[in-house]
């Protein structure tokens, strides 16, 4: 029997969550019964998704909701040996018992960071690839505007299309993002929608309109892109952080979508089981190559998920934000 610490939500957040609204436990974790593996958590991911949870789904008093990457510390199963890693969806808990049916054995590529399985090469990396390609439709050379373009989806969203050939407009929350995306990935546009308004400053951004518009944000930003969608555009739904804490601004411009013939449509990540072969195949390449960069802003210690997930809503992040948990 070891001690362990699990993050748990003890009130839920009135708003946009508070440090107040969790608590770090310390348990008892048993050891690996037949069948069984004890992990050790190693990366932690924090997401905007967990947000809305907060507010019903989530149970008081339980592990957080999520997943992550975890290393083997004890098994009692032939097929794990002390040392495999693993992704896991147990929630934020620092050392836990598993059934290895609710586990992926990983098997990192040598070559590239462990943290990528749990940004371009995992959840966000899909999530970006079967939007833009699959959802989104997205042709070559077409016209693309991606709201928090900085941040882990969009980051990567916005280096698929420039691979495609596309102008690639994106929108962030800071100079210094803004500064990243425009040298180091090398937008066509960036808007610093803090420092000027979202709706003149994409119009004059996008002077042969939009064919796509990968939607993280909602409110504001969607009400910026609709007069700017071009004939036939497709507006992939990820995500719309701008609502996740409450905040409940009206679209007005949506009837732009009769005329201009606008397709919108929401997804999540875990629709494209059709496309991982694949999806591998070519983000590996990417990333090997360099033509796809990733950058992490990652928390050291588990105590910390509560930061990190909190963070997100301030624009605490630059890339994926992690917890790191364990070497
Ligand atoms: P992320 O972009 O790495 O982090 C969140 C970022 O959102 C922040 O850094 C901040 O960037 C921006 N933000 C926070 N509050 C905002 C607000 N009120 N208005 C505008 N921007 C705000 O997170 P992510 O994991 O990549 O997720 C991005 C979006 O994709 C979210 O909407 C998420 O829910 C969605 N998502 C969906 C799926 C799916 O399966 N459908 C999967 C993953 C993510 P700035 O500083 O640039 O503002």
């Amino acid at each position: 029997m070891v001690q362990s610490r699990q993050v748990h939500l003890v009130r839920r957040p009135n708003g946009m969550p508070v440090p107040e609204d969790f608590a770090i436990a310390t348990v008892d974790t048993p050891d690996a019964g037949e069948g069984q593996v004890q992990l050790q958590a190693v990366l932690v991911s924090v997401d905007p998704y967990m947000r809305p949870r907060l507010d019903a789904d989530q149970p008081l008093g339980q592990p957080l909701l999520g997943g992550g990457i975890a290393r083997v510390v004890q098994s009692a199963h032939p097929d794990f040996a002390k040392g495999d890693l693993v992704m896991h969806r147990a929630g934020m808990q620092e050392r836990f018992v598993a059934d290895p049916r609710h586990l992926r054995k990983l098997t990192p590529d040598p070559d590239l960071p462990l943290s990528v399985y749990m940004h371009a090469l995992g959840g966000t990396g899909i999530t970006a690839y079967g939007g833009l390609l699959e959802v989104g439709a997205l042709k070559d050379g077409e016209q693309v505007f991606v709201s928090t373009a900085a941040g882990a989806v969009g980051s990567v969203v916005a280096q698929i299309a420039k691979l495609k050939g596309c102008y690639v407009v994106g929108s962030t929350g800071s100079e210094a993002k803004a500064a990243w995306l425009r040298d180091e990935l090398g937008l066509d546009a960036v808007i610093n929608y803090q420092a000027e308004p979202i709706g003149p400053a994409l119009k004059a951004a996008t002077p042969n309109g939009i064919d796509v518009y990968f939607e993280n944000v909602g409110g504001a930003h969607l009400d910026a892109a609709l007069p700017r969608m071009n004939n036939r555009g497709r507006i992939p739904v990820c995500g719309m952080i701008s609502t996740y804490n409450g905040e409940r601004e009206g679209v007005r411009n949506l009837s732009t979508v009769i005329y201009s013939r606008i397709r919108i449509e929401g997804f999540v990540g875990g629709d494209f089981p059709h496309l991982q072969a694949q999806f591998v195949e070519d983000m590996t390449g990417w990333l090997k190559s360099g033509r796809i960069k990733t950058q992490e802003t990652i928390l050291d210690g588990f105590e910390r998920a509560p930061e990190g997930l909190i963070g997100l809503f301030h624009g605490r992040n630059l890339g994926k934000m992690l917890i790191r948990a364990a070497d």
